[in-house]
């Protein structure tokens, strides 16, 4: 069975939020995912996110806080979901990777921990504790916007704070999510780090119309240019407006970003599985991490090769997170002549898988 890595889950929030992940749900009429259901569909690795969110009530949400003048809330709020992950692991039911070495470990569900949403990080200081904590990869803001950045609903960019967040993130090697980020915070991040940056779960703007939640080609093309990729969304309503999607849309998505980005390895899976929508909100066919295989042979019926398949079920992703596992396995930003090396044959490898494609990919 081909293995697989999905690059956006809120296991945390669904399980406060959705019921038990420990356990495959009694119907799928509000969530598909579990621990055996990711582990039914092969999913080894998965980013799982400490998602909060600011301007909800804290006592009936516990992922709420007040906003991003509400540090302790927002502090409060991302501890709480750290703390699953790590009863969780104890418990023996999943392991957070936290280096290279541990992403090709096997063991239980790898995760590797994504933060939605920055207001829990104070300043770049807080920033190396979140990292020994093991967060891996962040993005700066949720649709609400952040103290460190604007979000696709409102449209600032980076702040003082934010700036200076994302040095400490290049030096402690945290990978840089831009979903959810502003067109302004975007640019903003692009100016501020030569670094990998990926969109964990978004998808074409140019297939949706306007707003800025999905990305843009010239975005999907900087995304690919620096080796990273970009997370298919399966919400409905992130892959067709105006009326119901079908697997054909999720596989229009796909196809665009590979021919915007001139490869099939900026492409991957970034579900968002019953992060805020019912199974019934995904395209018929796909609504479970079971259900995913099914774009496979879709994909290979429009010319994609079983090596660009395997990438984006599972290789694209492994790419770029052992990449920057690599850089957070060296601490504090120290770098020797050995990670100089690995960085330069990094790149040189990408720059092979993302040469473009003459036939359609
Ligand atoms: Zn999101």
């Amino acid at each position: 069975m081909q293995s697989w890595i999905d690059g956006h889950l809120d296991l945390a929030y669904i399980h406060q939020g959705c019921g038990d992940i420990r356990r495959a749900p009694a119907t799928t009429e509000n969530r598909c995912v579990s621990l055996p259901s990711l582990q039914a569909g092969g999913f080894g690795v998965v980013a799982a996110t400490i998602f909060i969110e600011p301007g909800i009530n804290a006592a009936s949400n516990p992922w709420g806080y007040e906003g991003s003048h509400d540090l302790a809330g927002a502090q409060r709020a991302a501890v709480a979901q750290l703390a699953i992950y790590e009863s969780l692991e104890r418990d023996g039911l999943l392991r957070i990777i936290r280096t290279a070495a541990d992403l090709h470990a096997g063991g239980p569900l790898g995760i590797v921990l994504l933060m939605e949403g920055a207001d829990a990080i104070a300043d770049a200081a807080d920033a190396a504790r979140w990292h020994a904590r093991g967060i891996r990869m962040c993005g700066l803001t949720w649709a609400k916007g952040t103290r460190h950045a604007g979000g696709n609903a409102e449209g600032a960019g980076l702040t003082s704070s934010g700036r200076e967040i994302v040095t400490a993130f290049d030096e402690l090697g945290i990978l840089h999510d831009a979903s959810h980020l502003s067109d302004a915070a975007f640019d903003d991040l692009l100016a501020h780090t030569t670094r990998r940056v990926v969109a964990s779960h978004s998808n074409a703007r140019a297939l949706l119309g306007g707003g800025q939640r999905h990305i843009t080609d010239a975005q999907i093309r900087e995304i690919a240019r620096r080796g990273g990729v970009i997370g298919l969304n399966l919400y409905g309503k992130f892959l067709a407006s105006g009326r119901a999607a079908t697997i054909d849309d999720a596989l229009a998505h796909i196809d665009h970003v590979a021919t915007t980005a001139g490869a099939c390895a900026a492409c991957a899976l970034g579900s968002d599985f019953d992060g805020g929508f019912a199974p019934i909100d995904v395209p018929e066919g796909l609504r479970s991490p079971q259900q995913v295989h099914a774009l496979l042979p879709l994909l290979r019926a429009r010319g994609w090769s079983d090596v660009d398949c395997s990438g984006f079920a599972h290789n694209n992703w492994l790419r770029v997170l052992d990449e920057s596992l690599g850089r957070s396995d060296l601490g504090s930003g120290d770098r020797d002549a050995s990670a100089a090396a690995r960085d330069a044959s990094a790149a040189a490898r990408d720059l092979s898988a993302q040469k473009p494609r003459s036939a359609r990919c």
